[in-house]
């Protein structure tokens, strides 16, 4: 099976747009959404409707929850909140009802989807380090979880003695005997300074893992945040992708 596996489109549907049509080129047998559909963009309706023609599971994320109050934003910093009102404001009831539908794990085939942490995940700790990632190691039953929320792509992998490290990939081969928690990074709104859309892709049959960037209209995107009067910063981190 090959699957597409992205995360974090936060209503940015160029960027969301231009990752589906690259995943047409990956033979992809299914979609897996990881959470965080909406929140920062222009375009929750629109999201949420392309994801849930091509996702065949898609998780909760903290912005996902938050605008159908299932989450608190008192922990948001005051542009996050600001796109969670606007966002509660502009979305349809039948986006409403998806987003509360929404799960906190799902387990597939050999591997788990999350997209915070294995441990408390209505809670959507962030996996910054190695240190992070213990308890999600620990709870880690099979030998990959595949995570978002940081929005910035890195791959932590135990070894059979217990010891983590990361590192950064394009391309990665799982092997047996170790754990890994992979972040897949963000499609609508990059954190690496690499301002295009990032989205995976998971061989099961050759065990291979790959996280890919396209480029998109960053212009496009930030002008209509700016026009929803949504704040303007959140516009102008994608075009540097921070
Ligand atoms: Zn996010």
């Amino acid at each position: 099976m090959r699957y597409a596996i992205f995360s974090d489109i936060h209503s940015n549907l160029e960027a969301l747009e231009a990752v589906l049509e690259a995943y047409q080129k990956e033979r992809i047998d299914k979609y897996l959404c990881v959470g965080d559909i909406v929140g920062y963009g222009a375009n929750p309706n629109e999201c949420i409707a392309k994801v849930k023609e091509s996702a065949t599971v898609t998780l909760a994320g903290n912005h996902d929850w938050a605008v159908v109050d299932l989450f608190p934003t008192d922990n948001f910093n005051p542009a996050a909140q600001e796109a969670v009102f606007w966002t509660k404001e502009h979305l349809g009831e039948n986006g409403k009802v998806f987003l509360q539908s929404l799960k906190l794990i799902y387990v597939i085939e050999n591997f788990v989807l999350v997209h915070g942490s294995l441990d408390k995940p209505q809670n959507f700790n962030y996996l910054t380090n190695v240190y992070d990632c213990a308890a999600t190691f620990q709870l880690l039953k099979s030998s990959v979880c595949f995570v978002g929320h940081t929005h910035v792509p890195v791959v932590f992998i135990q070894d059979k003695e217990g010891n983590s490290h990361y590192q950064d990939v394009d391309s990665l081969k799982i092997a047996p005997q170790n754990k890994y928690i992979i972040n897949v990074g963000s499609v609508g709104q990059p954190r690496d300074s690499i301002p295009q859309a990032a989205y995976s892709i998971f061989d099961t049959e050759n065990q291979e893992v790959q996280i890919k960037r396209i480029k998109y209209d960053v212009f496009k995107a930030r002008r209509k945040i700016i026009e929803a009067g949504l704040p303007s910063f959140l516009g102008d981190r994608l075009l540097t992708g921070n």
